[in-house]
């Protein structure tokens, strides 16, 4: 049986919503039995900031995963979640996870925070506590051989993803596409998001100097953190539980492409 649209996305996001202070007690909580070092980077004593890490012995690959940078994409949070409580990461695979970059946006289902900040338009000029926070945090890890930003889109037919790869080295794009069309329609639109996309590949390439604002995955790669980014995106038009098993199913099959190459 194929998974329809519920056609509840009238101009935003206004499917199922979650309590972001419920959701961060649970990663902690998984966090902690499963043995990550937990640090807390907010600024503010209202909702914690968390930047979960997992060194591997063996380290074969190392990736940083976030979420939660816009308050109406509860998909990326939950994912992260389920997963921090399955605890099934591959091994050696060393990781740097931010599983919710904007509580505060989700207290009130806004793609913003609570004072009406785009966090990800704030990666160059730094404006927020939160990305200023984050900022420090990013510093303070090494650099990483991959990174999966998650996100959702209340307007996308189907997945997609964004490549960052100045370089143009290996990636697991077309992997990633090909693993989650066997669980989630694809958006095979040719305009997304105001770029031109194939079989759900966007590959931005204007310059970085001409982008007044700066996404997450714009400051990431510029700043040498990683050289490969990609930017997962979930339609939010389909029931929660159908988009975090297809964000989980690419983010696994992400990592396990890199692991299989190195
Ligand atoms: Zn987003």
């Amino acid at each position: 049986m194929m998974i329809k649209p519920l056609e509840k996305n009238n101009g935003g996001y206004f499917g199922e919503t979650i309590v972001i202070s419920d959701v961060l007690d649970r990663i902690a909580t998984a966090a902690k039995i499963h043995g990550w070092i937990i640090e807390n980077f907010s600024q503010s004593t209202e909702l914690p900031l968390y930047g979960l890490s997992r060194i591997a012995k063996h380290e074969r690959l190392s990736a940083y995963i976030s979420s939660g940078i816009h308050g109406d994409e509860p998909g990326g949070p939950l994912t992260l979640l389920e997963m921090l409580e399955a605890n099934t990461w591959p091994n050696d695979v060393s990781l740097y996870i931010c599983p919710c970059l904007n509580p505060t946006g989700f207290k009130n289902n806004t793609r913003e925070n609570s004072i009406g900040i785009d966090l990800n338009r704030d990666y160059r000029h730094f404006n927020s506590t939160e990305t200023k926070a984050h900022k420090s945090w990013i510093e303070s890890i090494p650099s990483f051989g991959i990174s999966i930003c998650v996100h959702e889109d209340w307007e996308a037919k189907g997945f997609y993803l964004y490549e960052l790869n100045p370089e143009k080295i290996n990636s697991a794009s077309l992997e990633i596409l090909n693993a989650v069309s066997s669980v989630c329609p694809i958006d095979q639109s040719e305009l997304i998001d105001g770029r031109p996309a194939n079989c759900g590949l966007l590959k931005p390439l204007e310059s970085p100097d001409v982008r007044p604002l700066w996404p997450e995955a714009l400051y990431i790669v510029q700043n040498n953190k990683t050289r490969l980014s990609y930017t997962l995106e979930a339609p939010s038009d389909f029931p929660l539980y159908f988009r975090t098993h297809a964000l989980r199913h690419a983010i696994e099959t992400t990592l396990n492409a890199h692991l299989s190459e190195n």
